[in-house]
Formats: structure tokens, C-alpha cells, sequence
């Protein structure tokens, strides 16, 4: 499928790149170029920013009553789900990702739009005590113009995550897709015209993140970042806002660890071992890439995640018979297969596939087969390096409290699993794992009701739930002086 030149969508008007610059996109399972998209700079961002803001300043989308704009959410999810389809496809096209997971992506973005829409009409402030001469009102405000920023392994629920409670929280918004898969994006502008969406509400500028990215970070017209994406642009994001005092939440990396206690129900514990590392090609920020396994149980965890990888099918996200696309792009698999010559280089063992597939008809896409590597202490490269493809490291472990210390020596703190049939070790566990999301016999849900976010370097703030809301809302206190000087 091709697509042809997309044009961005700045203050309701489909336009090109002020320097006429375009990016080419891929379809990374046949290593083609599907579609061009603008390569937007500072200026178009500066159109963006400048539309945005006069569609916050002047009310037009946060003055609107909120019965309408929760009407206008829940328009949004219906038109999305009408065109399901259309989305997932192009997002197969784009990410190259199986379509179960794409449609999975674009029902979960719908119900995104679904549960902030239901938060307009439900959001109130607070009246705290101050005594019988004075009132005060804590109420809540929207932050402004928000700068939403997101990566290539969810393009359109990542996108969906931020507009959707930016808008909820009455905020204008400029939105930066990954430069390789900015495609589904750009399908949204069409049903939010549909829906009465405001322009300048929503803006979308494609282009490079040094480019496009970085001018929305330094605008001064831009109130807070919101930023899903790489550990190191992350810091740098957060420097650069600093500048101006600006609000950053930050969504970075992960190296999830995932603990297999020797009492697990092991065809579970195996079965969600590897979903946890290889769905979505491992490119996920909370792939529990470190498997700890306690030692009566460890050789057989092994052998059963070997055997688990006959199952594995590598092809077009398309095919209805792919279990396992390819990754994003050319320069990804070469990061893949350099972080696998690292872990070999440090002595680790592959016990399970491990090099890009022999088969021919995958010889111009981007794929590497699933590994399994054994053999590993946590001072190893694939034991501390955030790896974004399927790359499993197996280690095994004797005690619980060595267990804990292991899972918890890493920079990150994203998420974790851990699996047994002992809830008060289960939950005791639980609360002595540094991570922003612990699952305790499961691996990877992430409901969209529930806050997202990591520990440590794993970023700051939250995404999804009621406290994703917040990161778009300000607080104002209003105190009302009742003395009448009686
Ligand atoms: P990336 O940091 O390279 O890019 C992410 C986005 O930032 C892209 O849109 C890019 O164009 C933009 N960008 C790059 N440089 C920029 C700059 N100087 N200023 C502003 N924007 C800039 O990350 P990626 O390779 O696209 O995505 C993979 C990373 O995202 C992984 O580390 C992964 O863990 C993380 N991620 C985290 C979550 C989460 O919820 N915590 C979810 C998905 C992905």
C-alpha cells in the first residue's frame, strides 16, 4: 500500500513544511517507502504554538461548557471506531506490527478518548477549612498549550494518551509524531473536524526530533512538554524546559525485571515470560527483559521458553499468520544487533534463535528473530541496557531478598512482575520493588484507567488514569474574605 504526500495539520488547514522539505516513511517489513510527510522546522512550530495558544487565549476550546467537550471526547472514540480498520492497517503499514496488535492499539485509543471524555463533566475542585471568616475555593485549570512529543512503538495510542486528557483538561495542544511513523497521526485532524473540534486545538507537526521537537521544547509560547520516549532525549528535554520553568512529564525507558518464584504456575510464568519480552517486537518501554528464575525451577523455564519460540512467526504485520513483525526501521535493527554482539562480547550464551532470519522473503524488511540468552550476570551489557527489540536474558536466583536486590539494580523503574502462588509473599515482594507498575502473576497490562510511569530514571509524572489527567490541570485557590467586622 502507498500512501503518496501527507500534508501536517497547523490551525485547522492541511499545509506543507515552510522549507519544503519531506521525510520519506517506511514500511518496515518490506523496506520500501510508503509515504512522505513534511519535514516541519521552527517556523511551522512557531505557526503551531501561535494557533494553539489564540485557541486557548481566546477560549475557544477551554471556554467551551464542559458538556460539549465531553461530547466532542466521546464523538472522537465513535469516529475512531468506525474506522478501526483503516487506522490499523495503516498503522501495520507504518510500525509493522501484527494487526491484532495494531487493532488492539486503535480500540484502546478510542476508549482513551472515551474515559477523559467521562472526566470533563466529573472533574471538581475542593472547599478546605479555613474558618467561619473566609472561604476558600480550590479549583482546577487547564496548564495552556501543551507540547506532546511521542515515539514510533505506539504512534496512534501514544498520540491518543496525550491529546485526549489534553484536551480533557481543557488544553490546546501541539503534537510531534516520530519521524517514522507519523502516518495515523495524521488521520486524526479528520475526525476531530468532525467531531467541532476548534482550530488550533490540535496541531500536528512532522519532522525530525533535533528539528520539530526541539523547537516545540525551547517555544516560550508552549506551557508544558509532555514526552514519551528515549531516557537521554528525555534529560535533555528536561534541561531545555528548565530554561522557562516549564511543566515536563516525562514517559523514558525501562529494563523491567520479571521474577519467577519456584511455587509460579509455570506454564503461565513461561507463556507471559516471553509475551513480556518479544510482543511488539520487543520495542516496548516495559518489556521485562531480565527473567530471574529461582533455581529448582530454572532449567526447565529454559527449555520451555526455547521450546515456546517454534511457535514464533516473523512477517508483513498483515499477514494474518505473523506472530512477530519487524522492527521499526534499518537503523533499529542495527541498535538490536549491536546490543546482541555486546552481550556475546561479554560472555553471555545464546540458547535460542539469534541472528537476523535466513528466510529470503524477509530479506528486505527489518527483522531479527527472538533471542534467548543464558549465561548472564547483572554487570553484562544486556543486563543493564535498555535493548528495544526481542532480546531475553535468563538469570537464576536462590533466595527472595537476592531476587529483589537483582530486580532493583538498574537505573530504571518502569515495571515488574513477579509470579507465585503465595499472595503475602507476592505482595510483600510487590512493595519492595522500585517500579512504577508491578504485576504480580501477569506481565505487560496496562489499563488505561490505571496510572502509567516509572521510578527512578524512568521518567517523572504520570500518563493514563485520573492522576494523567492532573499532569494537564493546574490548581488555583480563590480565598473569600466573609469578615463582616461584626
Ligand atoms: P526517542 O527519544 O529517540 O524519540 C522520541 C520522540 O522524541 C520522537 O518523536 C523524536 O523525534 C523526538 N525527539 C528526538 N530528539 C528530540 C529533541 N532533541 N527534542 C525534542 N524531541 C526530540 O525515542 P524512540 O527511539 O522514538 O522511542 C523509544 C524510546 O521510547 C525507548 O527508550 C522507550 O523505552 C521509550 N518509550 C517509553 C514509554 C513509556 O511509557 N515510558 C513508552 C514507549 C516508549
Amino acid at each position: 500500500m502507498r500512501y503518496g504526500y501527507q500534508r501536517m495539520y497547523i490551525n485547522g488547514q492541511w499545509v506543507d513544511a515552510h522549507g519544503g522539505n519531506t521525510i520519506e516513511v517506511f514500511d518496515p517489513a518490506l523496506g520500501s517507502v510508503i509515504a512522505t510527510v513534511p519535514q516541519g522546522g521552527e517556523e511551522d512550530i512557531e505557526h503551531a504554538v501561535q494557533a494553539a495558544r489564540h485557541c486557548f487565549d481566546s477560549g475557544a476550546w477551554p471556554g467551551r461548557p464542559e458538556r460539549e467537550r465531553e461530547r466532542v471526547l466521546l464523538d472522537i472514540a465513535r469516529i475512531i471506531r468506525r474506522e478501526r480498520d483503516v487506522l490499523a492497517s495503516i498503522e501495520v503499514a507504518d510500525s509493522g506490527k501484527p494487526l491484532a496488535d495494531a487493532l488492539a492499539d486503535i480500540d484502546e485509543a478510542a476508549f482513551i478518548f472515551e474515559y477523559y471524555g467521562g472526566w470533563i463533566t466529573k472533574l471538581s475542585g475542593e472547599i478546605p477549612p479555613v474558618g467561619p471568616l473566609a472561604m476558600s475555593l480550590v479549583v482546577k485549570e487547564p496548564v495552556g498549550v501543551a507540547g506532546c512529543i511521542v515515539p514510533w512503538n505506539y504512534p496512534f495510542l501514544m498520540a491518543a494518551q496525550k491529546i485526549a486528557p489534553a484536551l480533557a483538561a481543557g488544553c490546546t495542544c501541539v503534537l510531534k509524531p516520530a519521524e517514522q511513523t507519523p502516518l495515523t497521526a495524521l488521520e486524526l485532524p479528520k475526525y476531530l473536524e468532525e467531531a467541532h473540534v476548534p482550530p488550533g486545538a490540535v496541531n500536528i507537526v512532522t519532522g525530525y526530533g533535533e528539528e520539530a521537537g526541539e523547537a516545540l521544547v525551547k517555544h516560550p509560547g508552549v506551557d508544558m512538554v509532555s514526552f514519551t520516549g528515549s531516557l537521554t532525549v528525555g534529560r535533555h528535554i528536561q534541561e531545555t524546559a528548565a530554561r522557562h520553568i516549564k511543566r515536563v512529564t516525562l514517559e523514558l525507558g525501562g529494563k523491567s525485571p520479571n521474577i519467577v518464584f519456584a511455587d509460579a504456575d509455570l506454564d503461565a510464568a513461561v507463556d507471559k515470560a516471553c509475551y513480556g519480552v518479544f510482543w511488539n517486537q520487543g520495542e516496548v518501554c516495559s518489556a521485562a527483559s531480565r527473567v530471574f528464575v529461582q533455581e529448582p525451577l530454572y532449567q526447565e523455564f529454559v527449555n520451555r521458553v526455547k521450546e515456546s519460540l517454534d511457535s514464533v512467526r516473523l512477517g508483513h504485520g498483515a499477514n494474518p499468520a505473523t506472530t512477530m513483525g519487524p522492527l521499526v526501521s534499518h537503523e533499529q535493527q542495527e541498535r538490536v544487533m549491536g546490543h546482541v554482539q555486546a552481550a556475546y562480547a561479554d560472555g553471555a550464551r545464546c540458547v535460542a534463535k539469534g541472528s537476523l532470519p535466513a528466510d529470503p522473503a524477509l530479506s528486505q524488511g527489518f527483522f531479527v528473530e527472538p533471542m534467548v540468552f543464558t549465561d548472564v550476570n547483572p554487570s553484562m551489557r544486556i543486563m543493564r541496557e535498555e535493548i528495544f527489540g526481542p532480546v531475553m536474558a535468563i538469570m537464576p536466583f536462590q533466595s527472595e531478598s537476592e531476587a529483589v536486590a537483582l530486580a532493583n539494580d538498574t537505573p530504571y523503574g518502569l515495571a515488574a512482575a513477579l509470579w507465585t502462588s503465595d499472595i503475602k509473599r507476592a505482595l510483600a515482594v510487590a512493595r519492595k520493588l522500585r517500579a512504577g507498575t508491578v504485576w504480580i502473576n501477569d506481565s505487560q497490562p496496562a489499563p488505561s484507567e490505571a496510572p502509567w510511569g516509572g521510578y527512578k530514571q524512568s521518567g517523572n509524572g504520570r500518563e493514563l488514569g485520573r492522576l494523567g489527567l492532573e499532569e494537564f490541570l493546574e490548581t488555583k485557590h480563590i480565598y473569600i474574605n466573609l469578615d463582616r467586622g461584626e
